[in-house]
């Protein structure tokens, strides 16, 4: 087995970042295909934390080759900055980035855009995006006037692609109040070959890079950004992020045919959360959901917003595997389950709605008590230092046992893998990642 997918099983901030940084140090070579700096990845090393936004979470091991795919839009300038912080902590090496040629780039005017536009909806129509401008480079893409890596690299290109854009975007831009100099080409032009210079010795063709490396032997891992549930086909419509973010993505987003793929992970919490607008059947209103964010210290990474709160969504869940044909599940977060006093869990929405089939809006969960949680003991034997070193799944408590069984009943994929806290040592693997 050498090719692994791992993506988000819910609506993104699972905990990929933590189980990525723990599956990578087999890896050979870790891909990201989707998304841009809206994603925000947490480790834990040695008590520091890191937070990545455009670097693969694979980054800190010495050797392993990083490769930022075509499917992603990357803000350089953000980019950079997290090459040198990684550099300062000695947890980047020089050569082990790799950038494809066609990945897009973000400008400032589309994050002045993204910003705008969200400023000027109302309340009701906010997408809730982080205004990183991703949405508004991955639309260029569409509309066929994005600037790519390699565009970067040719003048005359920059700049004809740069004057289609403010051709386009001049008139919202004004209409918005922005600047007369929002979109100064020349300006654009010197800062893009600016970025070409920085990305140069990195550029690739990515799929071809992954390719090898499989065919190779090489154990390749592709990082997921976001989760099924904000994928811009199969998610919650329009409140989704602007690109593939199911195990599909990989093949579009990369460039590697399906059958290169072994095997798809999916990452979810013990419960649910969600930032932005848009459905989300288990939220939590009131105490209940200022408890569950307390205890899990809920807040997105990128934007530092509070997340909303609520049960684990099994219908969900369960359409989220579909979706990507997950083989393996891996549950996070659960000792922060264990903190709360009374926990339940959605099996089923009122009259058998289905997510596929009648989607997110108007579906009423319908909820269960679960026996044995709420036990203030539960917490401290998944806190218990012994639990680090245990490897079956004999060895945890048996209310933590009966949910995970819950788990797999209703989404038909086996747990491969537990998080009992943020740190790599708190994680327990059933099964080979490779
Ligand atoms: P990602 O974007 O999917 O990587 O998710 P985030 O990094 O935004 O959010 C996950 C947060 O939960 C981070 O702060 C992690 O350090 C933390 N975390 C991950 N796994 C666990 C766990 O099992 N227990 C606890 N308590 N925290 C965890």
């Amino acid at each position: 087995m050498s090719a692994l997918v791992v993506v988000g099983a819910q609506w993104g901030d699972e905990g990929k970042g933590k189980v990525v940084d723990v599956l990578a140090e087999q890896a050979h070579v870790v891909a990201r295909f989707a998304g841009g700096n809206n994603a925000g990845h947490t480790l834990v090393v040695d008590g520091q934390q890191i937070i990545t936004h455009l670097v693969p979470s694979g980054c800190r091991y010495p050797g392993t080759r990083c490769v930022l795919g075509a499917g992603m839009v990357i803000d350089p300038d953000v980019f950079r900055k997290e090459i040198e912080q990684l550099r300062a902590r000695n947890l980047l090496q020089a050569d082990e980035l790799r950038v494809s040629l066609d990945a897009h780039v973000i400008f400032p005017f589309h994050r002045l855009v993204d910003g705008l536009r969200e400023d000027s909806a109302g309340d009701a129509r906010k997408i809730g995006t982080t205004r990183r401008g991703v949405g508004p480079a991955y639309e260029a893409k569409a509309a066929r006037r994005g600037v790519r890596v390699r565009d970067l690299l040719r003048e005359s290109d920059l700049r004809e692609r740069l004057l289609k854009n403010k051709a386009t975007l001049d008139p919202e831009l004004h209409r918005l109040g922005a600047p007369e100099s929002a979109l100064d080409v020349e300006a654009l032009v010197e800062l893009g070959l600016g970025w070409g210079q920085l990305l140069r010795p990195m550029v690739c063709d990515a799929g071809a890079l992954c390719h090898d490396a499989i065919r190779s032997g090489q154990r390749v891992l592709f990082e997921g950004a976001q989760g099924a549930l904000l994928d811009l086909d199969h998610g919650t419509y329009p409140y989704v992020t602007s690109s593939n973010s199911i195990a599909g993505g990989v093949c579009t987003g990369i460039g590697i045919g399906p059958t290169l793929i072994d095997r798809v992970w999916g990452i979810t919490k013990a419960y649910t959360t969600r930032v932005g607008g848009g459905p989300f059947p288990t939220r939590l209103l009131g105490e209940q959901g200022t408890r569950l964010r307390e205890a899990g210290a809920e807040y997105g990474a990128t934007t530092g917003r509070p997340r909303d709160c609520g049960w684990l969504d099994l219908p969900a869940l369960r359409y989220a595997a579909r979706l990507s044909g997950m083989d393996g599940l891996c549950v996070t977060k659960l000792d922060v389950l264990a903190l709360l006093p009374k926990v339940e869990i959605c099996e089923s929405y009122e009259d058998d709605l289905d997510p596929g089939r009648d989607g997110f809006e108007h579906v009423v969960p319908r909820l269960r008590t679960l026996n044995g949680w709420g036990d203030p003991s539960l917490a401290a034997q998944l806190s218990a230092p012994g639990l680090r070193a245990a490897e079956r799944r004999e060895d945890l408590p048996g209310p933590v046992r009966a949910y995970l069984d819950l788990i797999e009943e209703h989404t038909e994929v086996p747990v491969v893998l537990v998080s009992v806290g943020p740190d790599r040592a708190q994680t327990l693997r059933f099964a080979d990642a490779f």
